[in-house]
């Protein structure tokens, strides 16, 4: 028995987890894997519950899991909180330090179906498939922040700090990850012409590289790549980078693969990994049955895949996934003419009877 520990979040989050769990349960059943579902707030929904964006006692339930799933959180009603009681950053960024949780991987897969969908040419995106590896403890987003009045008026800043081990650890987790992938090849993506921080980061990707001699490392400023992923995606296959250059890359990159909607992601590095979306809790469509729940439910797949070793289940929710983009089942952000538009529950439905369907 795996216990799973269900963090639905605000806005979309709860709408999308519901789903993740149906098609969870259809494949647990399917391939005889037992899974035991506790929800717990976080976010927003805690604030306002308890006082506090992530207790004591959700992280200890997180500590004594198999694995966490999340759906999203914040929103407006939290956007002018301190930042000490804001969603994302008590919660979710306490979540990854507390945890460990230093490599965020999003995936990046332009399913079959999707391809007259995308924004880009087919003869461009055709094929792409990538792993972002996004740095998630340090950077940007956890340096130091002030803000100062000043004699001009005022002053804020925001420090992009790196220690050595830090980068060591993610940069050895992509070289391991590069490793084992069919190219070889690995783009470690800095700003290493005005940025100290990317100066030693490229150092140690360079030490790192004489370890991993059959691991081709190239290296490409953060400008340079946001520009290349729209010209010739197929050109990466597994990618590095800070936080916050990681967290706009794979915005960007969710195109390729159709929608921010489709793009799921792990967050591994300590005991217990957590399992999200890319995208955050879209209060716009919040409530309406409009979110697309695959990148949830295919974070649940790779949930399936390296927390619970189960292969065969993690691949039996990627090709229902499949199956349902392929008989032109899609929701409003991936809709194209002529297909079938469905909100998010019928998405759900669709994918969980796929999976009971097809064989393995
Ligand atoms: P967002 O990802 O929530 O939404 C951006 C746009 O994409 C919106 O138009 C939204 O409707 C659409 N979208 C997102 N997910 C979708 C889905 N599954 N299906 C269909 N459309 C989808 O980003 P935002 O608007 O910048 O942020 C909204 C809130 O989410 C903010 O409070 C932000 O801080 C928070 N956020 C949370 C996380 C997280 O929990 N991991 C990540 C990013 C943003």
């Amino acid at each position: 028995m795996y216990n799973i520990a269900v963090l639905p979040g605000d806005g979309i989050g709860p709408e999308i987890i519901t789903e993740t769990i149906k098609v969870l349960q259809a494949v647990g059943e399917k391939c005889g894997l037992e899974m035991k579902f506790t929800e717990a707030l976080v976010g927003g929904a805690a604030l306002d519950a308890t006082g506090v964006p992530l207790s004591d006692e959700t992280l200890e339930l997180c500590y004594n899991s198999d694995a966490i799933l999340l759906g999203a959180v914040g929103g407006p009603k939290w956007d002018t909180l301190p930042v000490h009681l804001r969603p994302e950053a008590a919660s979710l960024l306490r979540l990854r330090k507390e945890l460990d949780l230093f490599a965020n991987l999003r995936f990046v897969k332009l399913f079959p179906g999707l391809v007259d969908g995308s924004p880009l040419k087919r003869e461009i995106v055709e094929g792409t498939e990538l792993v972002v590896i996004r740095e998630a403890t340090g950077g940007l987003y956890f340096g130091e922040k002030k803000r100062e009045r000043t004699a001009e008026g005022e002053r804020a800043v925001d420090t992009l700090v790196y220690n050595t081990f830090e980068i060591e650890r993610i940069g050895r987790l992509a070289f391991e990850m590069a490793r084992k992938h069919p190219r070889k090849h690995l783009t470690s993506v800095d700003k290493h012409n005005v940025l100290a921080s990317s100066r030693l980061w490229r150092d140690i990707m360079n030490k790192l590289a004489k370890e991993y001699p059959d691991v081709n490392l190239e290296h490409m400023y953060v400008d340079n790549c946001a520009m290349q992923l729209v010209r010739n995606p197929r050109q990466f296959s597994i990618m590095v980078t800070e936080n916050m250059f990681g967290d706009i890359l794979t915005d960007e990159a969710s195109m390729l693969a159709g929608s921010i909607g489709m793009l799921p992601s792990a967050s591994i590095g300590g005991k217990v990994a957590l399992y999200e979306p890319a995208h955050g809790s879209a209060p716009d469509i919040a409530g309406q049955n409009k979110a697309n729940p695959l990148a949830a439910i295919l974070s649940g797949a790779l949930m399936l895949r390296y927390s619970l070793s189960a292969e065969e289940a993690a691949l039996s929710i990627e090709k229902a996934v499949n199956s349902v983009l392929e008989a032109g089942y899609r929701t409003g952000d991936i809709m194209a003419p002529g297909m079938k538009r469905v909100g998010t529950v019928e998405m759900g439905d669709l994918v969980a009877k796929s999976v009971k369907e097809e064989a393995l």
